[in-house]
């Protein structure tokens, strides 16, 4: 059912079992985990079902550090949250994502790929991917055309991505959730504050609030935090009352290690003959799969580089094309508009005689780095909150990476006569750790509440708990240790749903 809290008595109470805050691709797929359950899932929507200015203002912040999006362009508030903008690209984590890496600090996972591949295959059917299978040779004999560039070995391999249509959570979902008699969204209620008991061992309750003046409060057994990166990290340091480094900030981790996926134009590719590149071409709402170029784990290991893939785009559209991080301007009425240019990016079909030259586009992970980080201002939004500031920094490992990943695909290309490899001038000296200004992110943002089995190092344990309280959970990217090249929502929609499996056996008193 469906509650406008504008339109309630002010200072209601809200009572229910489950309370989650936020209804993006964390939140929804929450909720649909407790349908037809005997459990009242209460389901807390800052925004309302459809873009508002006033909204997006709430989520208005600084940023410094490396030139970023501005922050109430780069997140949506409202019913569906961000899957309102997102272009559906998904991919898996690699078995090494997981790992501790000598080489990357602070990395390595409470958990391994093997513990999310079930949840991987849940996670397919929210996003209307197709089939769970991220083998190149698969999709090879659905199609015979899907032909690889020659690589020598093992070094280079194919990472297959799935599109999802994509699927904007708050349209497709909405009409279920509306109609679930024992899920309770409530629009309009911007949660403002959590509140702990007298010694933050567990929470109590949440105070919600709205552009209207009305203020209520929710009760529940569990609480979950699903308002993605930024706004996690936020709420959470501005719950301070009985906390006051803020819930979960004992060891000064929340808001700290955002990352992003680095998304830069990077290398040419030239081909000896003109090739369409099938396995590789992406078109807007029609590609189901593709490739992108990735390094195998032990050439990773021998070069110590982050993970990255390159995608193939032909050169005369890249050309074309403006880096994302000059398109996305200050002014949210041309967020619209700026997403239609994205999305012709994909519109222009390859040529059926081929091309011989493609630009080499990296998403390469970032290290987390406990410096690159969200805190609060002392500035305050409409409702009283403190506004997030995003300082956004990198290490010279992210640039080691990116010239490591195009060393050895030119190599292998070499080898094989595929085809030479150009790096692009701000990756040619070695010495050079500068980023050039068309430098951006995907508009992934992961980290803030990052998990570890160790309080000291994480803000989270395995299960997405924070650390010393007994009822509290983060959902989404926020709990990532580290991010892996893929986008993020498949990955944190299948944490999510473990999240779900989990609170499940708790509360049935099995946990
Ligand atoms: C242009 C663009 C392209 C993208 N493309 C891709 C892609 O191709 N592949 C991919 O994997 N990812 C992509 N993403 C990222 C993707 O959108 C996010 O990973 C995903 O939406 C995150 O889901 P979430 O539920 O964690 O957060 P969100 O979707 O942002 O949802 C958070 C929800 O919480 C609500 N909320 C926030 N604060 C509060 C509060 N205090 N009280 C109550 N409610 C609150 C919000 O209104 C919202 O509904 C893209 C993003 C952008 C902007």
């Amino acid at each position: 059912m469906h509650i406008d809290a504008r339109k309630i008595d002010n200072n209601s109470i809200i009572e229910g079992d489950i309370c989650i805050v936020g209804s993006g691709a964390a939140g929804i797929s929450m909720a649909l985990e407790w349908l037809n359950t005997p459990y009242k899932v209460i389901l807390l929507e800052g925004g309302g079902f459809e873009y508002e200015k006033q909204m997006q203002d709430l989520y208005k912040g600084k940023t410094t550090g490396q030139k970023y999006y501005p922050l109430e362009s780069a997140r949506l508030h409202y019913f569906g949250g961000t899957t309102g903008h997102w272009s559906g690209f998904c991919s898996t984590f690699d078995p090494i994502d997981f790992k501790e890496r000598d080489w990357v600090p602070h990395s390595g996972w409470p958990l391994n790929r093997e513990d999310l591949d079930p949840y991987y295959a849940r996670a397919h059917k929210n996003l209307d991917l197709g089939p769970y299978e991220y083998d190149v040779k698969y999709w090879q004999k659905k199609d015979p055309e899907l032909k690889s560039l020659p690589f020598d070995g093992d070094a280079v391999f194919n990472k297959m991505w799935q599109f999802s249509p994509p699927t904007r959570f708050g349209t497709k979902y909405r009409d279920t959730i509306v109609k679930a008699p024992n899920i309770h969204l409530y629009t309009y209620a911007n949660v403002t504050e959590i509140t702990a008991n007298e010694n933050a061992s567990a929470i109590k309750e949440v105070t919600v609030k709205n552009l209207d003046g009305k203020q209520h409060t929710v009760r529940a057994k569990q609480f979950i935090v699903a308002c993605c990166s930024i706004q996690n990290a936020r709420l959470l340091l501005a719950s301070n009352k009985q906390a006051p480094k803020g819930l979960g900030n004992q060891n000064d981790n929340v808001g700290r290690y955002f990352m992003e996926h680095l998304e830069i134009k990077s290398a040419e590719l030239w081909l000896t003959r003109p090739d369409v590149l099938k396995l590789y071409h992406w078109e807007w709402e029609i590609t189901k799969a593709r490739a992108e170029l990735a390094i195998s784990e032990e050439m990773q290991r021998k070069h110590q580089l982050l993970n990255g893939t390159a995608s193939l785009i032909p050169l005369e559209v890249a050309r074309k094309q403006p880096a994302f991080i000059d398109i996305w301007t200050a002014d949210t009425a041309a967020t619209k508009r700026n997403m239609v240019k994205l999305d012709d990016i994909g519109k222009e079909g390859a040529k059926k005689e081929g091309h011989r030259a493609f630009q080499l586009f990296t998403r390469v992970e970032q290290a987390p780095n406990p410096n690159s980080r969200v805190t609060l201002d002392t500035e305050k939004d409409a409702l009283g909150v403190p506004r997030a500031t995003l300082h956004w920094e990198f290490t010279p490992l992210e640039k080691h990476s990116l010239r490591g990943i195009y060393k050895i695909i030119g190599e292998q290309l070499g080898i094989t006569g595929g085809g030479r490899v150009r790096l692009m001038d701000y990756l040619q000296d070695e010495n050079d750790n500068t980023w050039p200004s068309f430098t951006g992110g995907g508009w992934h943002h992961m980290g803030t509440t990052r998990m570890a089995e160790d309080p000291k190092k994480g803000v989270v344990d395995a299960n997405c708990k924070v650390h010393g309280i007994a009822n509290l959970y983060m959902a989404g990217a926020s709990c990532y240790a580290t991010a892996a090249a893929p986008n993020p929502t498949l990955t944190l929609t299948a944490l999510t749903i473990r999240l779900a499996d989990h609170l499940k056996e708790k509360v049935k008193g099995k946990l």
